[in-house]
């Protein structure tokens, strides 16, 4: 039976394909095809996994102690018992036979599989085996990481796109943290569902530079849909269709070649300037994720890069963190592969939606602190790590000696971070000098994300060569609604009017002081601000580069002074009469 679920559109454009349920737990899991050769290769794989399995529960009974209570062997028991059932490891195998799943993937498939029959089951004491069935299944993922084969994998994944014959695939989660998502670049989904999240959650973000459609916050999503149901994901509307009539199915068939054929349309602006129609030249930059972003960058068109999260270098480590030149090399990687264009580096900014261990965004909000978007993140843990902040910031001078870089700060509130954040900088660059490493004298910006620092910018300038507007957290925390949370979601508005006033107060401020300002937030990549931006004054905008085409083209239809006349009027209105919600949506889509 066809039915829809609702979310929030975070990632344009439609999807169809089969559902992967994934647990959020095992998002970690390597997901890849296999090919025919290889596919008894990984059936043996699974043996030697269940036979490891086995031999440790068997183990594990022989020495259990007299005194150990009676159902603990009987636990045992049915471990061993759900083991060798055909329903677990039989089922397994013909996921990898019938769809080239690497074992890892067929064993979190299948259980997903049997925990919805589990959850189903009307006996209590039946019910309750599924918390064995998920033992199982970690004891046999552990011994597949582990096994004799561990090196075999996971070097030869081929991407969906590219696997002949095989229906396209979407992943279906309730959750997935941002380090996870870096796992499905050039992966094999072509789109995305998660039960959370919100708009700019940094997963949505993450959605988006892979350039897959994807909705966020679809409540029930991995609940009800089934591993295998065939589900059309709408990027554009937020709307996922599960199970879709075929007319429905021609529909979004049709509305996907459209958008490939507009897309083609698109790329043809590559090597176009961005020029309004009254000849303001304007500066398109990438947002980036990885030094691997900077080729996607390069051949969007972008001037350089505006906002590099050096933070994914940190992510799912096991808590160790990168050193001084493994940072360099990722720096120096970014930098030279972009020629000469500029490259700006974002010190590290961990806490709040972005864990630096595999924890989802949302265990860590519930567990790990009372607030963590008001807590211990960007600056202010590098802040309070001094010898690691060191660290990143010779690593990043270091790469100033292979192209042109500059150093952003984020979410500066206080002039002590400033104060601060450059005596740090004084002592790396004196230290480098001490050991004879070259680097150049590098600009450094400070990210204006907290009001605060909008109120105070006149002294921020004192210290800073240039500034970017993080409007995902300006937005964040002038209306104090978690970005992250989809509860909150609606009051997420970047068209509030006390959201552009303070966005083009800085502006102004900025451009009055001769500093560079651009605006590397989700609103920059958005057709619906270009105009709003442009007539604040802003001629740099930084964005993932699968937006820079539409950008561009929004850019090259407009005038300038024609936008700075509606955005008077548009500020005037909003600190005279609010406009009412609806009203802003319908500016919102014109
Ligand atoms: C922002 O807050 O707008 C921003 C660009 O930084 P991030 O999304 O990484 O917090
Ligand atoms: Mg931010």
């Amino acid at each position: 039976m066809s039915f829809q679920l609702f979310g929030l559109p975070v990632s344009r454009g439609v999807a169809i394909g089969r559902a992967v349920l994934v647990a959020s737990s095992r998002v970690d899991v390597a997901h890849y095809f296999v090919d025919d050769a290889r596919v008894e290769d990984e059936i043996g794989r699974l043996r030697v996994a269940r036979d490891a399995v086995a031999g440790e529960l068997s183990l594990l009974k022989r020495d259990m102690p007299a005194e150990a209570p009676a159902e603990l062997a009987a636990l045992l028991d049915v471990h061993l018992m759900l083991l060798h059932d055909d329903s677990l490891t039989g089922a397994t195998k013909q996921w990898i036979v019938e769809r080239h799943y690497n074992a890892e993937w067929a064993l979190s498939a299948q259980l997903e599989v049997l925990a919805r029959q589990f959850d189903e089951m009307e006996d209590d004491y039946l019910r309750e085996r599924k918390a064995d069935l998920e033992q199982v299944v970690e004891r046999l993922l552990r011994a597949l990481a582990h096994g004799p084969d561990a090196s075999f994998s996971p070097a030869p994944a081929v991407g969906a796109r590219d696997f002949a014959g095989e229906d396209p695939l979407v992943l279906v989660a309730n959750d997935i943290a941002p380090a996870d998502m870096l796992h499905f670049k050039g992966g094999v989904f072509t789109g995305f569902v998660t039960d959370v999240g919100g708009r700019t959650s940094h997963t949505a973000i993450v959605a988006r530079s892979l350039d897959i459609p994807a909705v966020v916050g679809a409540r029930e999503a991995s609940r009800i849909i089934r591993q295998d149901d065939w589900v059309i994901i709408d990027g554009d509307n937020g709307v996922v269709i599960v199970d879709p009539s075929p007319i429905v199915l021609e529909e979004y068939r049709f509305r996907q070649r459209q958008a490939e054929l507009e897309r083609q349309k698109l790329a043809r602006l590559r090597h176009t300037p961005a020029v309004t129609l009254d000849g303001e030249r304007v500066e398109l930059l990438a947002n980036i994720e990885l030094p691997a972003d900077a080729a996607a960058a390069l051949e969007a068109g972008a001037l350089g890069v505006g906002l590099f999260r050096s933070e994914f270098l940190f992510m799912n480590r096991g808590g160790e963190l990168p050193g001084e030149d493994e940072q360099f090399e990722a720096y120096r990687a970014a930098v030279e592969a972009m020629n000469g264009l500029p490259v700006t580096i974002r010190t590290v900014d961990i806490g709040a939606d972005k864990p630096l261990d595999r924890m989802s965004a949302s265990e860590l909000r519930h567990e790990h602190a009372l607030n963590p978007a008001l807590g211990l993140r960007a600056i202010r843990w590098s802040l309070s790590e001094p010898g690691m902040f060191r660290q990143q910031l010779r690593a990043i001078l270091r790469a100033s000696a292979y192209g042109k870089v500059r150093l952003l700060i984020p979410m500066v509130a206080h002039l002590s971070e400033a104060k601060l954040t450059m005596e740090a900088l004084a002592r790396a660059k004196q230290q480098l000098a001490d050991a004879g490493k070259p680097f150049v004298d590098i600009e450094v910006g400070a990210m204006i994300e907290v009001p605060a620092a909008v109120l105070m910018l006149p002294a921020f300038l004192r210290y800073f060569d240039f500034v970017s507007l993080g409007t995902n957290d300006l937005i964040q925390y002038t209306l104090a609604i978690d970005r992250a949370d989809e509860a909150v979601a609606h009051l997420y508005d970047p068209w509030h009017p006390a959201v552009l006033g303070l966005i083009a107060s800085t502006i102004q401020q900025a451009r009055a002081a001769g500093k560079h300002v651009s605006v590397c937030g989700e609103m920059a990549g958005d057709p619906a601000f270009t105009e709003t931006l442009l007539g604040m004054g802003l001629r740099s905008f930084s964005m993932h580069p699968a937006q820079i085409a539409a950008i561009k083209q929004r850019i090259l239809r407009s005038d300038a002074r024609r936008c700075s006349a509606s955005v008077r009027d548009l500020l005037l209105g909003g600190a005279g009469v609010p406009m009412e919600p609806a009203q802003r949506a319908s500016t919102r889509n014109g």
